[in-house]
This record gives structure tokens, C-alpha cells and sequence, in this order.
């Protein structure tokens, strides 16, 4: 063969399967590569050759290395072929070189580039495919001493003077399973996940990702929502339940309904909180009341599945149909009367509600849902006595003082009407100083109330959890505190209650509440299809990899 050079240089072909090495991607020589020298040996039983003659290329391509390798060290990969591309002397460049005959350059990228062909030629036969008569060989059962040592002795090597050529260090290459997993839980949006995805992939730590599936990745749910009169809503819920790859099974999970002046939305809530609450209608135009309620239970068509429902007593008061505002009888399971403030503590039961009837006793419209489907909201309840605790407070006090203080974000008013949320009751709780300074009524209250808190309305239902309420209560009358509504819950309704109050509370709808905010702003907080589709997607993980550091978000 004459001496002219090829168009292009040997070494920039993979020598295990032939293709085009792109000019940016790494490349491994063979000559220091041993460990993937004897994976290749192992697993096409034939010694790398050749690897002194100008004519075969010396390198190998990271595909390839890493099949080989992984194959070789028992993990589930395989080489696509049981022959690998044979070098031998080209005879001349017209006909029989590959490195003439091979044109990678001038390539159009994506998806309808036209693939670079590679030739089987008397010089350099193509790779010969696995099938039947040629299985995927086994690995070696284990790996010899030798070949484990040298593959990870470079760094302890102790003689400086003799530093074995280094081989590229061992990368766990990401795969775009992991990848997905880590933009989840980073929580970026599709630009900045593609941002990441694109440096990973310049340093060589990507396996076969596709960055710009990030700019899709929302469509494998938008689908099931739909966005109707300013509503967007799933429309089929049991069907979006198999795509995440969960059973539908609507005893499992309650559904949460939160409405206020700028929102109306309603949350799937895993009951003991175990998966991630899923969003299920959301809408920003229908008002609070009554008709919105039954529109949006209709557009997820409640009736198919009939959770158990959560919300603060406005929003069951919307469920059963009762009268808004300050009503003589607000409580949905008896004629309780608000207004009989001389009967309140002393009489216990009052004539049960069995039937709605409209048009009678502050029932103004038709029950959307049957009582028995309509849960205690334990947060709800907790804000209520806090109220009715706070408003008993001197204005003047000390005590009083100090929650002002502490609470800047809420201003005067709002300390004055006992408004608070539930971490700052948490944080009330936790505070050693504030108890200090109550009276001695206030300071029973006070600590009847916390107990009832721990003992009752959380995750554990103390034993004795009839008496604490019963304490609490003696002591709220005693300090002069209003019997509300929610008081009223707990003075008649004990047996209402569930067993684990915080495997069934609302407070995981607080929680969803402030996971859902990122988005908001994401998507200026259009909810549409799209943007419930990517907020779906990212309570997926794919990977079964083991991290050390995990990421604290529940997902599916
Ligand atoms: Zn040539
Ligand atoms: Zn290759
Ligand atoms: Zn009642």
C-alpha cells in the first residue's frame, strides 16, 4: 500500500467497534487501558492485536470501554456484537481503506442526519452481531487478583518514581434515570436542568442522556388535566394513577379542599403521609362559595371514587350545604346553638342533624357529600384554640407583649384575633419564657392545651385522651374563653375523631401548599395543563441507586 496518509487518522476509530471518534469525545489508548484489554480478551476470546501497525486504530471509544468493563466486572451490560471489527493491511486507499472510505465530517446534526456508514471491507470487517449460535458470553465469575489491583493501584502506588501511566479515573456515569432523579430533587426547571445536563455532559459523566427530553418532560401527564372555564382539573384520576405506577385506591387518601379569596384547590393527601399529595383541580376565577365547591367535585368526578374529605368548617359548611357567616346552628352534625352562650359548657349533646333538610336550620342548599365522608381538621382545630386562648390575653399583659414581639410577621391585629398558623404554634410550644409569664389560670389552660395537642390532635392518640380534652376544657371555661366552633367539636364531637389524628390531618396541605409555590412563580402562576404535567413529573424517581446524601422530599 503506498505511503500517502489516510484522509483520516486511524486513531480516530474506535478499534473495538469501529466508529467515528468525535473530536471532543474522550478516547482511551489500548496500550495503557489493561483492564479493558483483558475485559476484550474475555469477552471475544481473542487478544487485542495488532495494536504496532499504523494501519489499526489504538484507541477505544467510551461506549465501548465501558460495555466491555462493566460486562467484565459482572454488571448487566452486554456489547451489541459477538465479534468485534477486525483490522488487517489495507490494500490500497480507493477500495479498501477504511480511513479513506469512512466520511464522518460535514454531518447535519439531529434527528434526520443521515448516519455515518461503516463498510465491511477485506481491510476492516464490520462487527458481527450477537444471535442465537453467538450468546452473550457470561462473565468471569470473579475477577483474578491481578486484574482488580491493577485497575485501582495508581493511587496507592507509594513509588513515586514508578507512576504507571494513569488510566482515565473510574466514573460512575450518569444515566439518564439518575439524571432525572437529581433534577427532581435540585427541583430546577427545565432551562436550568438542561443547563446542568449539557455541562455533565462536556465532562464526559453522562450514559446515553437526552438533554433536551427536559423540554417535554411534562408531557407525560398534562394529558390527564384539563383547564375548563378557568379551572384545571384531572380528568382522570384512577388513569393518572397507573401512569405514576400506583394503585387508585381512594380509601388510602383523602381529598383536601382549601379555598380563600385569591384560590380555590383541592389535593389528593396520602392518608399517614407516606407519598407526596397530588394536585387534582386548582382554579383562581371561581368564587368561594358553595357552587364552585360542587363544580369542582364534579369536574374530578367525586362520585367515582368518594375520599374521605378535609378542609377548615367554612369549607364544610360549603360540603353540606349550610349557610355561611355567623349562624345559630354552624355545626354540621347537630343543632348545636352558637348563641345560647349561657348553655355552652354545660349542655353536652344537642339534637342530632339527620337529615339536611333545606330551607331549615341554616341549611341553605343540598349536601354536596354525606357527613360520615367529612373529616376532622385537626390543624384547623389547633388554630381555633389558640384563638380563643389569645383573645383571653390582657392586651396589657406581659404575655401579651411578648407574642408581639415575637411574631412580627403578624401585626397587631392579627395577634389580637389570635391569628396564627401552625408553625408559629409550634413555635409557641417549643418557647420556655412565654408560659413564665401567665397567671396561674392562664398557665393551666395553657398547658392543657399543649397536651391536648401532643396527646390528641397529632400523631399520637394518648390514652387518657378523654380526660386531657376534659381538662382543657374546664380550664378554657375557667379563663373565659368563647366556646367556638371548634371548641364545640371537642366538647360534643370526641367520637368523630380518628384514631391518628396527624395520619389524617390538613397539615399536609399546609405543606403542599408551600411545595406548590415554586411552581407558581415558575409559571407565573398560570395552572395549566403544563405546569400540573411538571409538577406531576417531579414526584417521580426512576433509580434504584443507593445515594448517601438523600434528598428529604417524599416522592413516588
Ligand atoms: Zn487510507
Ligand atoms: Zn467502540
Ligand atoms: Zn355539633
Amino acid at each position: 500500500m503506498s505511503s500517502r496518509k489516510c484522509k483520516y487518522d486511524a486513531d480516530a476509530f474506535c478499534f473495538i467497534c469501529g466508529q467515528f471518534i468525535k473530536v471532543r469525545d474522550v478516547k482511551y489508548e489500548l496500550k495503557t487501558s489493561h483492564f479493558l484489554c483483558e475485559a476484550y480478551e474475555a469477552y471475544f476470546d481473542c487478544p487485542v492485536r495488532n495494536q504496532d501497525k499504523p494501519w489499526a486504530p489504538h484507541v477505544a471509544c467510551s461506549y465501548c470501554k465501558r460495555c466491555l468493563e462493566g460486562w467484565y466486572r459482572g454488571e448487566k451490560r452486554s456489547m451489541k456484537f459477538a465479534i468485534p471489527r477486525i483490522w488487517r493491511e489495507p490494500k490500497d486507499h480507493i477500495t479498501d481503506c477504511y480511513f479513506c472510505m469512512v466520511n464522518p465530517s460535514k454531518r447535519r446534526r439531529g434527528k434526520n442526519a443521515k448516519p455515518i456508514e461503516y463498510p465491511d471491507l477485506e481491510s476492516s470487517s464490520a462487527p458481527i452481531a450477537h444471535d442465537l449460535t453467538r450468546p452473550v458470553p457470561e462473565p468471569p465469575k470473579k475477577l483474578s487478583q491481578k486484574s482488580s489491583s491493577s485497575f485501582s493501584s495508581c493511587t496507592s502506588n507509594s513509588d513515586k518514581e514508578f507512576l504507571p501511566t494513569p488510566e482515565q479515573p473510574k466514573h460512575y456515569l450518569i444515566t439518564s434515570e439518575d439524571f432525572n432523579d437529581l433534577i427532581r430533587d435540585l427541583n430546577l426547571p427545565k432551562n436550568k436542568a438542561e443547563l446542568l445536563g449539557s455541562r455533565l455532559k462536556q465532562w464526559n459523566l453522562l450514559d446515553d442522556v437526552k438533554i433536551t427530553d427536559q423540554r417535554t418532560r411534562h408531557e407525560m401527564f398534562t394529558t390527564f388535566f384539563t383547564k375548563e372555564n378557568g379551572l384545571c382539573f384531572c380528568n382522570d384520576i384512577k388513569g393518572m394513577f397507573e401512569a405514576i405506577g400506583i394503585p387508585c385506591v381512594p380509601s388510602e387518601w383523602r381529598l383536601f379542599i382549601d379555598s380563600s379569596t385569591k384560590s380555590l384547590k383541592a389535593v389528593l393527601l396520602h392518608n399517614g403521609n407516606k407519598l407526596p399529595s397530588l394536585p387534582i383541580a386548582h382554579s383562581v376565577h371561581l368564587k368561594e362559595n358553595y357552587e364552585s365547591v360542587k363544580i369542582l367535585l364534579e369536574s374530578v368526578k367525586y362520585r367515582e371514587y368518594n375520599w374521605e374529605l378535609i378542609g377548615d368548617f367554612k369549607m364544610v359548611g360549603f360540603l353540606m350545604g349550610l349557610q355561611g357567616g355567623y349562624t345559630k346552628y354552624p355545626c354540621y352534625l347537630c343543632l348545636w346553638d352558637s348563641r345560647a352562650d349561657s348553655k355552652h359548657y354545660i349542655q353536652r349533646s344537642w339534637p342530632v342533624r339527620t337529615e339536611l333538610c333545606v330551607g331549615k336550620q341554616n341549611v341553605k342548599f343540598e349536601p354536596i357529600v354525606e357527613a360520615e365522608k367529612v373529616l376532622m381538621p385537626p390543624l384547623h382545630i389547633k388554630l381555633g384554640l389558640m384563638k380563643q386562648f389569645v383573645k383571653k390575653l390582657d392586651e396589657t399583659s406581659e404575655a401579651f407583649g411578648y407574642l408581639k414581639k415575637n411574631f412580627p410577621k403578624l401585626s397587631e391585629a392579627k395577634v389580637k384575633a389570635g391569628v396564627f398558623v401552625g408553625p408559629q404554634i409550634r413555635q409557641i410550644f417549643a418557647d420556655e419564657k412565654f408560659p413564665t409569664l401567665l397567671n396561674r389560670t392562664q398557665k393551666a389552660s395553657w398547658n392543657s392545651f399543649k397536651a391536648v395537642v401532643s396527646g390528641f390532635l397529632g400523631n399520637n392518640k394518648a390514652e387518657n385522651y378523654e380526660k386531657l380534652v376534659e381538662d382543657m376544657l374546664t380550664n378554657f371555661k375557667a379563663m373565659g374563653c368563647r366556646m367556638s366552633l371548634k371548641v364545640h367539636m371537642l366538647h360534643a364531637h370526641l367520637d368523630k375523631f380518628k384514631k391518628n389524628m396527624g395520619a389524617y390531618s390538613e397539615e399536609q396541605g399546609e405543606r403542599f401548599h408551600q411545595d406548590i409555590m415554586n411552581f407558581e412563580q415558575r409559571y407565573q402562576g398560570q395552572y395549566n395543563e403544563n405546569m400540573m404535567g411538571d409538577y406531576i413529573w417531579g414526584l417521580l424517581r426512576e433509580s434504584s441507586y443507593e445515594h448517601k446524601r438523600k434528598s428529604k422530599s417524599v416522592h413516588f
